[in-house]
């Protein structure tokens, strides 16, 4: 039989790459805590009409990324996307955002059938917050400081925030429709992506990387200039929000998102240390999604960035994050290794990560294993130690001669040995 491989762009997390995703994923948490956010949890599948609904049918994501499939009840469901669609569909079917304003965030593996490569996959992850029921620029500021709190705490440096704005319906509408004048006169210049995107979605040509198309949208118009004083208002609020709070951020009038639903801010935080992928998070206003799923008119705004590209980063510019030691092996070779197992039960209880050796075999064979998983301490009780009452103690990350304690002291002595390797900074302890 041959051998069955996990399916393309879906990737095993190995255990030596997990302290760093544990690491994140507790900054992530403790950052939205500090700001009043709440974990939402929403399920993995939904029904097929939620996303193509509200995402939009014209994007890249419902055109050619969803994972979607006819389930034994003849129902079309689908591998969430992304984390947005679902959140508000909750928030509307359990009335949370019912005269109420809420701050949410959630955390999970998100599924689009892309092209793999380098910080490309189709299983991948999102954190993610939004904000339901605020119409103001302060907390579009709001929202963009968690994210620069994130970058802090993790340490990462050298993002670019660019930040646009979108404009409502009715602003983005006439705009549509001169840009729709102006590339139309310019059609036979346009690649085939943006001639068919034309008459779908031109805003979306405003994003094509085509050296021939950009050229021809210098000259194109900005919808800035099709936008209400309110509009504008809330803009330039948001921009001396974010100088008075010393972020810097660049004006992207090319900046226009991928989802349908966005209006008014958006912004994306990008790198250039990720090769071709230089989008970490995005995000923007939704202000009439929550109406059009048949909720009342409530504004919105979020973000969500991609865990696997946040993770490279932080690799590339922060040391090592090291994994939890094993601080004691317990090594038994008598027959009444119920003694060894109750000391290990209580160093537990005081907090600390042991082992006990299981399969039996030779003391040096076993030593060699407590060294291969790198514990502090060996716990060693043969039949001389038995015979006398103690156990021996053995250190092994220096050449510290061993100790036999008494089993009675064994726990406090542990504890104490430990504590000195934690001040001669030999080890990280939790708690
Ligand atoms: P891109 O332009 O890179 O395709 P996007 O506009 O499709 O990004 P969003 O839908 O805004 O991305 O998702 C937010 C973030 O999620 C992105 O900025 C990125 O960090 C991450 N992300 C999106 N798609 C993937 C993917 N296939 N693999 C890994 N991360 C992804
Ligand atoms: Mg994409």
């Amino acid at each position: 039989m041959k051998n069955i491989q996990s399916v393309r762009g879906m990737n095993d997390l190995l255990p030596d790459q997990i302290a760093v995703w544990h690491r994140v994923e507790a900054v992530l948490r403790a950052v939205s805590e500090r700001y009043g956010y709440q974990e939402i949890r929403t399920p993995m599948v939904e029904k097929t009409a939620l996303f193509t609904q509200s995402i939009g049918d014209q994007t890249d994501i419902v055109e050619k990324e969803m994972y979607t499939f006819v389930d034994a009840g003849e129902e079309s469901l689908t591998l969430r996307p992304e984390s947005t669609a679902s959140t508000v569909r909750a928030c509307i079917q359990h009335g949370l955002i019912h005269n109420r304003q809420i701050r949410l965030w959630y955390m999970g593996p998100m599924f689009r059938r892309e092209r793999p490569q380098r910080g490309r996959y189709r299983q991948f992850h999102q954190f993610g917050i939004e904000a339901l029921g605020w119409p103001g620029p302060d907390i579009d500021g709001e929202i963009i400081r968690v994210g620069e709190r994130i970058w802090k705490e993790l340490g990462i440096q050298g993002l670019v925030l660019e930040i646009n704005a979108l404009g409502s319906e009715r602003s983005r509408a006439a705009y549509r429709q001169a840009l729709t004048g102006f590339l139309t006169e310019r059609k036979d210049y346009l690649d085939e992506v943006s001639r068919r995107r034309l008459h779908t979605n031109p805003l979306r040509i405003l994003d094509n990387k085509n050296p021939g198309v950009q050229e021809i949208l210098k000259d194109a118009p900005v919808l800035q200039d099709f936008m209400e004083t309110d509009e504008q208002e809330h803009f330039e609020s948001l921009c001396s929000s974010l100088e008075q709070s010393g972020i810097s951020y660049r004006i992207n009038p090319r900046l226009v998102r991928g989802l349908d639903y966005y209006s008014g801010t958006v912004f994306e935080w990008i790198t250039d240390q990720l090769g071709a992928q230089s989008a970490v998070c995005a995000g923007g206003r939704y202000d009439k999604l929550i109406a059009n799923r048949g909720g009342k008119d409530t504004p919105g705004i979020g973000f969500a960035m991609g865990l696997e590209r946040l993770i490279e980063l932080v690799m590339l510019q922060s040391e090592k994050v090291e994994t939890q030691p094993i601080h004691a092996y317990m090594i038994d070779l008598t027959d009444r290794s119920d003694i060894t197992t109750r000391i290990a039960e209580t160093l537990r209880d005081r907090g600390l990560n042991v082992i006990e050796h299981c399969g039996g075999g030779k003391l040096k064979n076993q030593l060699r294993k407590a060294d291969q998983l790198g514990a502090v301490l060996a716990l060693i009780r043969g039949q001389d130690e038995a015979e006398s009452g103690v156990v021996q103690l053995k250190p092994l990350r220096d050449n510290k001669p061993h100790s036999n304690v008494p089993v009675e002291e064994v726990v406090g002595q542990c504890v104490k040995t430990l504590m000195y390797y934690i001040e001669q900074e030999k080890i990280h302890i939790k708690n």
